[in-house]
């Protein structure tokens, strides 16, 4: 029988183009078709019931009983209209996927008949059990009860024929278990801060809300090639091959012209994402060979960031469409780039306008700079916990790894703001700014030119660079719940305008005038926070010296970055910003931890599995093979000749027997070295010791298995390769 391998590689010889057309002509058409927004709201809503919803939305009213029954009311005739004939909560829990429990709208009546029911109860409150959702502890069996509740500021929307329902997710004793949860709470702390600081400048704004733009990357493999590698099933990611001889080295791949099968499920992805009214707006070809990007409009980050998680979900759903698998690991092939999710943030304001956009009057500027430098002063401070807020098993691949930001944090800002930043901390002290101030009335700040936009960034190896008018974080790791790295972003800003105004008022009671405390506290934060700012190149080994002098953390590391989420310094801020309790901090902690034990597991059983069970197998085969030739040789060749012509095939019978015998080797001290951990009982140390015990063997063994693969027959190797994985389309 022919092996699995070119079985899968047949079927992909007569792969047609699965060419998809608009549901109507022009996109606007069918764009937010799928989700129950303003429109539809107006217009299924009685008057009262959408004001009253609105100042739900914007206020945070609660919503009454009898309105919550119009709404849901409402949301079902909609959804039936749209083929729905489910609901469900949909939330996020903590393993970082979505989760939803489709409910029928049929309830049974008198007479054996039934009608559709959806009653406000249903939509404002659930209790899904979901008692198997990681809680690191919380819900203990007798409270195991969770309950999930409506977010009215992110619409409800269909997919699959079910009415989903944003919502939150706590235990019965009301600590979060979801990543939505304290996002909001985040949004809301940094509201508050934020307002506060900008009404210094302009008492016209009351409400700043944090925006999200991400780009997220992705690779596309044929379907069969896909269920071909068992590694890439189970795991994500390929646990063994051998580079392929031309891979990302020519840099053809970047921009270049999109292929037409991927070309379709692009288009076709577009349009499932517009009808549920994400704004996808760009897409492009990425620096490996088989890698793609797509990124929306920015939008407010809640928003934004369950449009992310749908998007992994259509990512997934549409590329079967296609015959092609999404890999969303971060790094799912050695040897060449990984996949992430750069989260573009900034802060936007009722007045229409972007705190991170440098302004036009002096005074605007003043504002600009304060805020930029709490950013920075912010991340200065808690480096630690932002290198935290992305750190997993699967990115601790990629970070680092010559293509994606180290694991140091460090803040990108460009030749034009650093010389302003240089020029304000280099200013005269207060006494002189006084007299400039009653001069000009303001402050000399430099001017920041207004092409500052096209100037900056452009460099890619940061980890947090400013881009002109938003800061793009882009160690975020692309399977990440991108809520997870913004919930600290806006927590520690949050705390850290806080301390701003605190200080700046301070000084404003000691009759400094407004402008010159603003000035004195922006001038110290500027020195304060000048380690964090690095301009040069991040992949270089002089930097991680570099940064080791300043004192900034390098933990390239899950379980010791992860520490920083229960820092004293972390707890407080975030009990002191009300986003997360010292209980929840811990609970998700232990829960990190144990994912990232059983990710590791996982991945070790499985490389045992495809060591002992198909590559040595091969490999024994192939050198009968050689043995058999060998012999033969013997026979027919006189004793001489025979000797100088079979040296290289035993040299080749040699190279083999050692690979399978080491092969053999670490991976039965692989194993050992698993079960003993396993028997650890504290998760810190479990993690710990998977990480500097068993996770070594990984790459050990790899080495052995990829150098066979380059010595045995292509027609007997097993696992499809990665020239294969990569370029077949
Ligand atoms: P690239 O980084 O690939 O060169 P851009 O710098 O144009 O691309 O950034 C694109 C991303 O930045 C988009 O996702 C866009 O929505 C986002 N973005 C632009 N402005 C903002 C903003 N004010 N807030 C958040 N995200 C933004
Ligand atoms: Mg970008």
């Amino acid at each position: 029988m022919q092996n699995f391998r070119f079985r899968a590689l047949a079927e992909t010889f007569n792969r047609q183009v699965v060419e998809v057309s608009y549901p109507s002509e022009k996109i606007s058409d069918f764009y937010g078709s799928m989700v129950f927004n303003m429109d539809t709201m107006r217009e299924y809503l009685t008057k009262e019931a959408f004001k009253s919803l609105m100042n739900t939305i914007d206020r945070g009213e609660k919503i009454d009983r009898r309105i919550a029954d119009q709404v849901a009311s409402s949301m079902k005739a909609w959804a039936m209209k749209h083929g729905a004939t489910h609901y469900t909560h949909w939330f996020h829990p903590l393993t970082g996927a979505t989760a939803e429990k489709h409910d029928s709208f049929i309830n049974p009546v008198d007479g054996g008949k039934a009608i559709e029911e959806f009653s406000g109860v249903s939509l404002i409150q659930q209790e899904p059990d979901a008692s198997s959702f990681p809680h690191g502890g919380i819900r203990n069996t007798f409270e195991a009860r969770g309950y999930t509740a409506w977010d009215p500021t992110s619409p409800a929307f269909i997919i699959d024929q079910t009415l989903c329902i944003p919502t939150i997710f706590v235990s019965y004793t009301g600590e979060s278990l979801d990543y939505k949860t304290p996002l909001l709470k985040s949004m809301e702390a940094l509201e508050k801060a934020a307002v506060k600081v900008c009404q210094l400048f302009d008492k016209d704004i009351v409400k700043v809300y944090p925006t999200l733009g991400w780009e997220q990357e992705y690779f596309l493999v044929d379907s069969a090639l896909f269920t071909a590698r068992p590694d890439l099933v189970l795991t994500g990611r390929t646990l063994f091959g051998h580079s392929s001889a031309k891979d990302q080295q020519l840099h053809d791949h970047y921009f270049g012209i999109i292929h037409s099968r991927a070309r379709a499920f692009m288009r076709d992805l577009e349009i499932e994402a517009h009808k549920l009214g994400i704004p996808l707006k760009t897409r492009h070809n990425e620096v490996a060979p088989g890698q793609f990007e797509c990124a929306p409009i920015y939008e407010e980050i809640n928003v934004a960031v369950d449009h992310n998680q749908l998007l992994m979900h259509l990512l997934d759903k549409v590329s079967r469409k296609h015959y092609f698998k999404v890999l969303l690991h971060e790094k799912p092939f050695e040897g060449i780039n990984g996949s992430g999710k750069h989260n573009n943030w900034s802060l936007a304001t009722n007045t229409g306008e972007n705190l991170l956009s440098p302004g036009k009057t002096p005074s605007e500027n003043l504002r600009f700079i304060t805020i930029f430098v709490n950013i920075l002063n912010a991340v200065y401070h808690h480096e630690e916990l932002v290198r935290a807020s992305v750190a997993s098993a699967n990115n601790d691949l990629r970070l680092g790894g010559n293509e994606a930001p180290p694991a140091i944090i460090s803040a990108f800002i460009g030749d034009q703001l650093t010389q302003t930043l240089d020029e304000i901390e280099e200013m005269p002290g207060p006494g002189e700014i006084m007299g400039n101030v009653a001069s000009n009335n303001n402050i000399n700040i430099p001017k920041i030119p207004e092409i500052l936009r096209d100037n900056t960034d452009r460099n890619r190896t940061s980890p947090f660079a400013f881009t002109g008018n938003k800061f793009e974080f882009r160690a975020v790791g692309s399977t990440a719940n991108s809520a997870k790295p913004m919930i600290v972003l806006n927590s520690i800003v949050a705390d850290q305008l806080s301390e701003f105004y605190d200080e700046v008022t301070a000084l404003m009671d000691s009759n400094m005038s407004k402008e010159e405390a603003i000035f004195t506290v922006v001038k110290q934060y500027i020195r304060k926070s000048k380690p964090i700012r690095f301009e040069g190149n991040n992949y270089s080994e002089e930097w991680k010296a570099e940064a080791k002098r300043r004192g900034l953390s390098n933990h390239p590391n899950t379980p010791d970055a992860i520490k920083a989420y229960v820092s004293d310094r972390t707890i407080a801020m975030f009990e002191r910003q009300n986003v997360l309790t010292s209980r929840e901090l811990h609970a998700r902690y232990e829960m990190r931890l144990d994912k990232y034990v059983r990710k590791l597991q996982i991945e070790s059983r499985l490389i045992g599995d495809l060591a002992t069970n198909h590559i040595i197998p091969t490999a024994i085969k192939y050198q009968n093979t050689l043995i058999k030739n060998v012999k033969g040789l013997k026979k027919v060749l006189d004793s001489k000749t025979y000797e100088a012509l079979s040296i290289n095939q035993i040299h080749n019978i040699r190279d083999i027997s050692e690979h399978i015998s080491s092969i053999r080797q670490l991976t039965e001290e692989m194993i050992k070295e698993r079960k003993a951990t396993n028997r650890i009982g504290s998760v810190v140390e479990r993690a710990d010791t998977y990480c500097t015990k068993v996770k070594p063997y990984f790459t050990k063994i790899r080495y052995h298995v990829d150098k066979l693969e380059l010595l045995v027959d292509d027609q007997l190797w097993p696992l499809m390769k990665y020239r294969e994985l990569l370029f077949v389309k």
